[in-house]
């Protein structure tokens, strides 16, 4: 079949290899002037630094098969992910904190030395708002959990910053368990398989697309009525785009980039959160501590900056409250109407997906279209329902 990926990212260049390699012939499209969608990777000219141009990206998974595909393509080095965070601690100073929060952080941020279960008592008994019985709210919730000085110090003003919204007006499900951890473990992931592609995400991903069935054309922008001309398609762009957003739009939070250099170490980590609400900022990173293995004199750095997005605007993080999944909802009723044309990826079906679940999710998506071939059925609008 002639198959069109819209997309050159994770979602298109797993899908359109999977079906190159079963014999069929894929073209991938992208509006951008480079593969690799939102993980694109590309070294800074002056300082060789390897620059995460869409923000920083660690890869982290428990699933084996994903692991392998991707170290099929790339060497993956090893790399945790260990964050810090100023934020004015109980003095009112601002200070450096280690993060999750975990035993240092408490240590360090109570001005004790205790230990696991010292900490744990003192966190449910001490801390803990144990009068609000049913947290509704994401500030409930997490003063029920931890208590006010530490929601205040890492929860409240990065959230705020992050959504643009008071916690009070998130809901409850956000924190789901007790964020903080009662031992020195600062791992932000925990999965078993966690590392960084030595050359990038960019050319791993290139080399996804590289294959005989495969062609990719760069700087294209997909139109339905391209899509008219393949046997089917795999879209991974906004689903409302899609249909020229004739619903409306659904809503995302986008992130301005502050680029600027450095000579030596600015900070001496690669991601540095700023937990102060009047800090207007959410974090800083410092690219070339994402490659430990290189040395660089030069430094590129970050400041990331989170909003609302507006037409024209990346979306990142799609927001997903009550009214956009009211929307959402409508556009897959859309979407299910529509012959020809599967919605995958982040965008396709308005999910934040780490990057080992949009492989996961595009491996199960070639198969099961692969599966209704064979069966002689329509591929469905979706293979995972965004709902
Ligand atoms: C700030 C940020 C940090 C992240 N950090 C991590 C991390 O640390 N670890 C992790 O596992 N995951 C991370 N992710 C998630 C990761 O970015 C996604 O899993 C991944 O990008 C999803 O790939 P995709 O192919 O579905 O979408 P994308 O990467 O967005 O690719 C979609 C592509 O489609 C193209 N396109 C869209 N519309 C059209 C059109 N009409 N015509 C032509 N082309 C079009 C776009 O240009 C884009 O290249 C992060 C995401 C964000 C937002």
């Amino acid at each position: 079949m002639n198959i069109l990926c819209v997309g050159a990212g994770l979602s298109g260049a797993v899908i359109g290899r999977h079906l190159a390699e079963a014999g069929h012939q894929i073209t991938v499209v992208d509006s951008r002037s480079h593969a690799g969608g939102n993980c694109h990777t590309e070294r800074d000219a002056d300082t060789g630094v390897m620059v995460h141009v869409y923000g920083p990206h660690i890869f982290h998974t428990d699933d084996a098969e994903v692991w392998d595909y991707v170290n099929r393509f790339e060497t993956f080095k090893p790399y945790k992910n260990r964050v810090k965070s100023t934020t004015r601690g109980l003095t009112g100073e601002q200070e450096v904190f280690s993060l999750p929060v975990n035993l240092h952080t408490i240590n360090q941020f109570f001005r004790k030395t205790m230990r696991p279960e010292e900490a744990h008592d003192f966190i449910v008994n001490e801390q803990a708002d144990t009068s609000i019985e049913n947290p509704e709210t994401f500030e409930e919730q997490a003063m029920r959990f931890v208590g006010k000085d530490l929601y205040e110090a890492f929860f409240k003003g990065y959230t705020i910053k992050q959504w643009g919204m008071h916690p009070s007006e998130l809901p409850a499900s956000i924190l789901k368990r007790l964020p903080v951890r009662f031992n020195y473990d600062d791992n932000y992931f925990f999965h078993q398989f966690q590392g960084m592609p030595e050359n990038g995400y960019t050319p791993m991903i290139e080399k996804i697309l590289e294959h005989e069935n495969i062609t990719v054309k760069l700087e294209t922008e997909f139109t339905p009525e391209t899509g008219a001309e393949y046997d089917h398609v795999f879209y991974s762009g906004p689903l409302d785009g899609y249909f020229g957003y004739e619903l409306g739009r659904l809503g995302y939070r986008t992130l301005d980039f502050e680029r600027f250099t450095h000579q030596g170490d600015y900070q001496g980590c690669a991601v540095m959160n700023y937990g102060e609400e009047e800090v207007p900022f959410t974090r800083i990173t410092e690219h070339k501590h994402f490659a430990p293995w290189e040395e660089h004199e030069g430094s590129v750095l970050y400041r990331e900056f989170s909003r609302l997005a507006e037409p024209g605007d990346i979306p990142y993080y799609p927001i997903r409250q009550v009214k956009e999944k009211a929307l959402l909802a409508d556009y897959v009723k859309l979407a299910e109407q529509t012959a020809g044309v599967t919605f995958v990826g982040r965008l396709a079906t308005y999910r934040y997906l780490d990057m080992d679940v949009t492989i996961r999710e595009a491996l199960d998506a070639a198969r099961g279209f692969a599966a209704c071939l064979e069966k002689g059925e329509a591929a469905p609008a979706f293979f995972t329902a965004p709902l």
